[in-house]
């Protein structure tokens, strides 16, 4: 995307986040990745709901920044999701109120609830708690941003990211989302879960469609362990890829361990 493209969409979607309620104040940032080395962010210190196009910031990939604007504090969340995930082109951080409950309760968005919430974007996990634009926070999302599409950081709020900035704000939204459903359902006695054979059946759609590729098997959800769907693990043989189910590398080693 162009610049100049990307600075509108950036305006466009940060006013949709302070009107949706996702952020208050100067909350959240947003950023797209312009090219191999150059980030446009959101600035710090300003409302998302108000900000111009010339008000953004430019970074390259350590966050050093390429203009006189000044990138949020919380950059360098985003310039992790770059690094460890390179199909991933923006990134869209926010307080949403459900989706931060959780968050602030302790608690994943892990409970295989709502079909399409397992076709499109599949578990969100809980981080870690870490102080925000420190190393501390980085460190806590790192284990889960590469299975990952969303995710939530303990006592703090959720970070979603894509393709391009519509489908990181869809992600983000469609957690939120699925947050505010949990908790209604809660006060009307309580959700009932998906059965497991509904659930490959989903995750087989969901990858057939291209929704989510393969390595979303692997996120940290319990529903996935429990059901038939498992985490590939790929091992190098002579340049080919090998994949074991879960149980099939369990017996592997056990009879290695019997060897030796
Ligand atoms: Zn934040």
């Amino acid at each position: 995307m162009d610049e100049s493209n990307a600075r509108k969409l950036i305006c466009e979607i940060g006013r949709l986040l302070y009107d949706r309620s996702y952020v208050v104040s100067s909350d959240g940032n947003v950023s797209i990745r312009l090219d191999e080395d150059r980030v446009l962010a959101t600035p710090t210190m300003t409302c998302k709901g108000r900000m111009s196009e010339d008000s953004l910031a430019v970074t390259d990939m350590e966050g050093k920044p390429l203009t006189d604007k000044k990138a949020s504090s919380e950059l360098a969340m985003h310039l992790l999701i770059y690094k460890e995930r390179p199909d991933i082109k923006a990134v869209c951080h926010a307080h949403p109120p459900h989706g931060t409950a959780f968050a602030v309760a302790g608690l994943a968005i892990d409970k295989p609830i709502l079909s399409e919430v397992i076709l499109t974007l599949g578990c969100v996990p809980l981080t870690d708690y870490g102080t925000p634009s420190t190393n501390e926070l980085t460190e806590a999302m790192r284990p889960f941003v590469k299975h990952h599409n969303a995710l939530l950081m303990a006592n703090h709020g959720a970070v979603a990211y894509g393709e391009d900035l519509w489908q990181a704000f869809d992600r983000l939204e469609t957690l939120e989302h699925t947050a505010k459903i949990a908790i209604l359902a809660k006060t009307l006695g309580g959700a009932n879960d998906l059965p497991k054979d509904a659930i490959e059946k989903l995750i087989n759609i969901r990858e057939k469609a291209g929704y989510l590729t393969a390595s979303a098997r692997c996120q940290a959800c319990g529903y996935l362990h429990e059901s038939e769907i498992s985490c590939g693990v790929s091992a190098a043989s002579n340049g080919a890829k090998v994949s074991f189910t879960r149980e099939e590398l369990i017996e592997l080693l056990s009879q290695a361990a019997n060897l030796s």
